[in-house]
């Protein structure tokens, strides 16, 4: 039997098989890739006309919900008007209308926002503007770079340095800068040992600038929720207590809210429930609905001083070939608009209520298996209790692709379940999802 299929006899996820390499991925043993081809609000649909509810926003972006009518407007609108421009020495009006709205919006004082196209890209902008805001005052002392443990930054090679205790980036461990790092005390719902966790890391710190305080150019952190490092929440008290005395010794704060931000964590930005604030932001995901792909770093009047002279010498050399593009910024505008048109904080305040209670239900039907429920804002998580923390663990894959048949899109991080949802997701849809997952859940450790 000849088994060579035309291109109109293959799936759509047959010829992906052939010809794309899938982010982080092992094309040899993954399956079939799910065929999309429309979505609207919480909703993905596949060829047949099978639905599935998107439960981790597309990676973290799709925020308000996809193909929303009012920010698809916005973006024809502006493709007919304005497609691309350089943007080196060229201005648009939906760039600086889109910063001139956002820097009020968010947890500081920020003054200058520098746009690039991705949250890597951001975080890379956010590394340079630190160390060289050291550098052009003549500090060069000032070199070390600081992160948490178990911090997720993008996966470019600055990002990944600073990302690199995750153990995703083995293969490159040769390559990257040096980083340090410290504690990151998390916890979840009733954790008896919260405040000793919080005293141990706090301790560490503690000996870290005592020795390196003055050498310790600056700090990047994921603001009170470290995403792709497990969802792991800790309190605002003990992001409080960090980021005070790292300010004490003059460092740089670099807050990276690209997924926290857009009211992720149930404030617009994670930043508002910590008193001490950043210095530089980054923010991307969120930001255009997931529609187009756009990131921008902001920084203090303090920050962007530092860089502001007569000489070329002082520029922060970075640039890109789609810096603050006229659609991708429409459409950011445009979901700003959408926050107040159809209130969603307060629905994203609903869906923590409901995500809490959930959590709650799953852990204790499921207390043999499962572990450490915790959530904040949209976001739910728990870990399934295993003897190792293999990111590559069989047991999420099943439970996964059973999520799949039954039309609810999840990727467990690790031993982590996670629930990461559009703020257009009813809480009666959060729950019959929740009971799904359960019954998903327990179908499979009991093969086991
Ligand atoms: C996703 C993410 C990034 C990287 O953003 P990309 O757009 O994927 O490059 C950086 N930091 C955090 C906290 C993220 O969640």
């Amino acid at each position: 039997m000849n088994m060579t299929l035309t291109k109109q006899q293959k799936t759509l996820g047959m010829r992906d098989k052939e010809c794309i390499w899938h982010p982080f991925a092992q094309n040899k043993i993954d399956p079939m890739p799910l065929e999309v081809v429309r979505a609207k609000g919480a909703k993905l649909y596949d060829a047949q006309g099978k639905t599935y509810y998107d439960l981790i926003s597309s990676w973290w972006v799709a925020l308000h919900g996809h193909c929303h009518p009012y920010i698809t407007m916005a973006i024809a609108n502006q493709a007919a008007e304005l497609d691309q421009v350089i943007f080196a020495k060229c201005t648009h009006p939906k760039a600086v209308e889109l910063v001139e709205r956002l820097l009020p919006l968010l947890p500081g004082e920020f003054a200058r926002g520098f746009y690039s196209s991705c949250g890597s890209t951001a975080v890379e902008v956010g590394l340079k503007m630190a160390y060289q805001f050291w550098q052009n005052q003549g500090k060069t002392e000032r070199k070390r770079i600081l992160a948490f443990e178990g911090g997720y930054h993008g996966d470019t090679f600055g990002a990944m340095a600073v990302g690199r205790s995750t153990g995703f980036y083995e293969a490159y461990a040769p390559l990257l800068h040096p980083v340090s790092f410290v504690p990151f005390a998390h916890t979840h719902h009733n954790d008896a040992e919260v405040v000793l966790k919080e005293q141990y890391a706090l301790e560490k710190l503690d000996q870290y600038l005592e020795q390196y305080g003055k050498e310790t150019a600056a700090f990047i952190y994921e603001p009170l929720l470290q995403g792709s490092g497990g969802m792991r929440v800790c309190r605002p008290e003990f992001m409080e207590a960090v980021l005070s005395r790292l300010k004490d010794h003059g460092i740089v704060l670099i807050a990276d809210e690209i997924m926290t931000g857009f009211g992720r964590t149930g404030t617009m930005f994670a930043g508002e429930q910590i008193n001490t604030k950043a210095d530089i932001i980054c923010i991307s995901k969120g930001l255009t609905n997931g529609s187009l792909p756009l990131a921008l770093t902001c920084c203090t009047d303090e920050i962007y001083q530092a860089f502001y002279c007569d000489s070329w010498k002082r520029v922060l050399a970075h640039s890109g070939s789609f810096d603050a593009n006229p659609i991708a910024c429409a459409a950011a505008c445009a979901s700003l608009d959408i926050f107040e048109q159809d209130s969603t904080l307060h629905k994203i305040a609903e869906l923590a209520r409901a995500h809490h209670q959930c959590l709650n239900i799953m852990r204790s039907e499921l207390s043999d298996v499962l572990e450490n429920p915790r959530s904040i804002g949209v976001v739910g998580a728990i870990d399934l209790k295993s003897d190792g923390n293999s990111y590559f663990n069989g047991v999420k894959h099943q439970i996964a692709a059973k999520c799949l048949e039954s039309g609810m899109l999840l990727r467990p991080l690790g031993s982590v379940i996670y629930l990461l949802t559009p703020a257009c997701l009813t809480p009666n849809e959060l729950e019959e999802s929740y009971t799904k997952l359960i019954k998903i859940v327990k179908e499979v450790v009991e093969k086991i």
